[in-house]
């Protein structure tokens, strides 16, 4: 039988995860569980959970880890016994990385692979400050705002090009600080336990995607 994957796919903010995990889910049995979506979504419906994240993305603060490891834990536990999943966005910090770890044992399901999409900082400000998203065709989706004919796209479908509030160039830096600071340990974490994968996410998305394909493969030639 076809093992199925278990992915966690990190990497700072503009690394490309969700046009990553929108590609890989379009290939995959997968059920990506993307956590800034979700509460994108929540704000979006103005539930409790929203109104809370809203505050966290003026700021561009990580949520504190009870609220994110429950959101995660509830979904992972309505999953199909034989689904695959990729996790984008989760876990950020070691408690969360080690809340799942203790989830996945239970469910005697554990990860398959961790990919790690690196970028240098310049780049990611880059990515960033021209990002937008386009919305009202299904699940939102990032594109460059020089990518005219994305843009194009976009509108002539019905779409609307909308600009993320953490997207502004004062939070992008703090988002990027809370990356070095609380997730970039989770490198190491991952590293000591022969899961990770370090992938350059400069390339255009279909190279990154070529080579996260190449890793997947592999460990799942390792572990059939
Ligand atoms: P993203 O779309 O993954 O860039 O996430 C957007 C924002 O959602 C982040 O900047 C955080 O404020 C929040 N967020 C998403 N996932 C997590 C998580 N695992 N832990 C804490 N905060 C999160």
């Amino acid at each position: 039988m076809v093992q199925p994957h278990h992915i966690v796919l990190m990497g700072a903010p503009g690394a490309g995860k969700s046009t990553q995990s929108r590609l890989l889910k379009a290939r995959y049995p997968v059920e990506v569980l993307a956590t800034g979506q979700m509460l994108r979504d929540e704000v979006a419906k103005r539930t409790a959970l929203g109104l809370l994240a809203e505050g966290y993305f003026e700021t561009g603060a990580l949520l504190p880890d009870d609220v994110m490891i429950a959101l995660v834990t509830e979904r992972l536990l309505r999953l199909g016994s034989a689904q695959g999943f990729l996790l984008d966005g989760f876990p950020r910090t070691i408690p969360q990385a080690e809340a799942l770890d203790r989830l996945l044992q239970r469910l005697k399901r554990p990860l398959t692979a961790v990919i790690a999409l690196g970028l240098d900082d310049a780049e990611a400000v880059r990515r960033l400050g021209g990002r937008r998203m386009c919305e009202g065709l299904g699940d939102p989706f990032p594109l460059h705002i020089d990518d005219t004919v994305s843009v194009d796209a976009c509108l002539r479908l019905g779409g609307r090009i909308a600009t993320r509030p953490d997207d502004e160039p004062q939070v992008i830096v703090e988002r990027l600080r809370h990356y070095e600071a609380e997730t970039q340990p989770l490198i190491d974490y991952y590293r000591r336990y022969g899961l990770l994968h370090s992938i350059s996410a400069k390339g255009e998305p279909a190279q990154v995607q070529a080579e996260i394909i190449r890793v997947l493969e592999q460990t799942a030639q390792q572990t059939a």
